[in-house]
């Protein structure tokens, strides 16, 4: 299997419960290695513009505010299918149907406060990573 990155977000509703070393204590033990990692306040431009391809869903203007109410961190995750691999460690996106044992099943509050955000195919994983880091960031 080939190494691969992808762009790791943990959401407001986790960083707001101080969880960001729970949750990459699941990345690491996942072996997945954090190659790139900052903490920010998204601007509502930011956004906007990084959940662009949900414009049309009828939950973009609430997943924009939800995004928005709070400090995130952002992450590049590096590892074997990491992409893959980290959807597998995040759990489906409505904690209700989560596996037991992943970070949604375990954190999210709700389907829109599911704690982490992760890249779904190596293009937008490209384009996720480079949207927040630039390859000087990146260390693996
Ligand atoms: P993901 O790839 O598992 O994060 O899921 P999607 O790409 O489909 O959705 C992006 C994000 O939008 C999710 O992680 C949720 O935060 C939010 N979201 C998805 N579906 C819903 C929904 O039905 N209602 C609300 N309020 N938010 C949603």
């Amino acid at each position: 299997m080939a190494m691969q990155r992808t762009l790791s977000i943990i959401k407001p509703d986790a960083t707001r419960r101080n969880l960001t070393g729970e949750i990459n204590a699941r990345f690491e033990k996942a072996g997945l290695r954090i190659v790139a990692q900052r903490r920010i306040q998204l601007s509502r431009a930011q956004a906007e513009a990084f959940y662009a391809v949900h414009k049309e869903r009828p939950f973009y203007n609430d997943l924009c505010n939800f995004m928005t109410s709070g400090p995130v961190v952002v992450q590049a995750l590096e590892g074997e299918d990491a992409i893959a691999q980290n959807r597998k460690v995040m759990g489906a996106t409505n904690p209700a149907e989560a596996e037991a044992g992943t970070i949604r099943k375990d954190f999210a509050e709700s389907i829109e406060a599911n704690s982490v955000h992760g890249s779904d195919a190596p293009e937008t994983a490209a384009q996720e990573i480079a949207f927040f880091f630039a390859g000087v960031d990146i260390v693996g």
